[in-house]
């Protein structure tokens, strides 16, 4: 069995990744998605080991003690991070996994996993963002101040990803996700695979 890909997916606070994935989930059966873990509390409605693993800042910090972050980061006072393990054990059983993690982690997980495929998600325009980001109401305005600025920040990193996907209208923004992972597939697995007779 073909071990399967990294893609590591990221785009500013607010810029509608949840939904994007969602669907592109919903017509993709092959992929598994990493739940991180965070010392964030959670938000009404989120289930813990299927959004998040919640989990203390000692037991974070305790993790990375004992190397088993693929990689973290603190975002907006928070600790979020991948538990190295378990993404491996999903590729190994052949699930391609999708990492929506921030831009420093991304960093870091590009620098040690060079096979990985990477996609930001941008909104139509930074207004757009900061609109969504204040009207749904799922944080305070310091909270909302914090991530307005760390996107800023996300949005002049766009240059360190393979892909861009403007998520203007979400269809066609899970569309072109589709496409990158049918593209990146035949690239990765068609040669490898390939048993018929080379003349
Ligand atoms: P939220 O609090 O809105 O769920 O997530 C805040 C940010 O943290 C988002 O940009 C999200 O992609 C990112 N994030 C979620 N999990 C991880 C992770 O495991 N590692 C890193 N580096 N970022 C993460």
């Amino acid at each position: 069995m073909n071990k399967g890909m990294l893609i590591v997916l990221s785009g500013p606070s607010g810029v509608g990744k949840g939904t994007v994935l969602e669907k592109v989930f919903e017509h993709d059966k092959n992929l598994a998605y990493s739940v991180s873990c965070t010392t964030r509390p959670p938000r009404s409605g989120e289930k813990d080991g299927v959004h998040y693993s919640f989990i203390s800042k000692e037991k974070f910090l305790e993790n990375i003690q004992n190397g088993r972050m693929l990689e973290y980061t603190v975002y907006c006072d928070n600790y979020y991070g991948t538990d190295a393990e378990y993404v491996d054990s999903l590729r190994k059983k052949g699930f391609d996994v999708v990492l929506e993690i921030e831009t420093n982690g991304a960093m870091n997980v590009l620098k040690k996993c060079s096979d990985a495929v990477s996609v930001f998600i941008a909104p139509p325009t930074f207004e757009h963002l900061q609109k969504r980001l204040t009207e749904r109401g799922t944080e305070t305005s310091d909270v909302i101040n914090k991530r307005i600025l760390k996107a800023k920040d996300e949005l002049s990193r766009i240059d360190i990803y393979e892909y861009l996907v403007i998520n203007d209208v979400v269809d066609n923004a899970v569309q072109d996700i589709l496409a990158i992972l049918r593209a990146e597939r035949i690239k990765k697995y068609n040669k490898t695979n390939y048993r018929g007779v080379l003349i």
